[in-house]
C-alpha cells in the first residue's frame, strides 16, 4: 500500500527530529527477526493489526462483520477466545510481547511528535496538498 500524505509528512519530520530513529527502528526489526514466534497462527494478526486486534475481535457483530465480511463465519464467542489466546500469546511468546513494546513505542514516538508539532505538520500538509 502507497503511504498517504499524512504518513510521509510524518515520516520526514521524524527523521528530520530525530535523525537516528531509522538506524534504531532497523536494529530492533532486525533483533525481532531473531526471535522466533512460538505460535505463527496467532502471531500473524499481531503481524497485521498489532495489539488493536484484540479490541477489534471484541467489537460488536456489526462492526465486526463490515470491517471483515470474509470472516463472517466467526462469531462473537470464537472472536472472543480468539483475542483472548492472542492476548496470552502476546504475552507469553517473546517475539511477539517485544514486537508489541516496539508498536507501542513508536506509536507514542508519532503522537509526542505530531502533538508537539502539530502547527509544523498542518503547514506542511497544506502545502502538500493533503487533508487532515
Ligand atoms: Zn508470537
Amino acid at each position: 500500500m502507497e503511504p498517504s500524505v499524512v504518513e510521509k509528512v510524518l515520516v520526514d519530520l521524524i527523521r528530520s527530529k530525530n535523525s537516528g530513529i531509522s538506524d534504531t527502528l532497523n536494529e530492533q526489526e532486525a533483533e525481532l527477526a531473531k526471535i522466533d514466534c512460538t505460535d505463527r497462527q496467532l502471531g500473524e494478526w499481531l503481524e497485521d493489526f498489532e495489539i488493536s486486534i484484540v479490541e477489534i475481535l471484541n467489537a460488536p457483530d456489526d462492526y465486526f462483520h463490515s470491517r471483515f465480511p470474509e470472516l463472517k463465519d466467526l462469531d462473537a464467542e470464537s472472536r472472543a477466545q480468539l483475542a483472548q489466546d492472542i492476548l496470552e500469546h502476546s504475552q507469553t511468546c517473546l517475539h511477539c510481547r517485544q514486537k508489541v513494546a516496539l508498536d507501542q513505542e513508536f506509536e507514542k514516538l508519532v503522537d509526542d511528535l505530531f502533538e508537539s508539532n502539530r502547527d509544523e505538520i498542518k503547514g506542511r500538509l497544506y502545502s502538500e496538498g493533503g487533508e487532515i
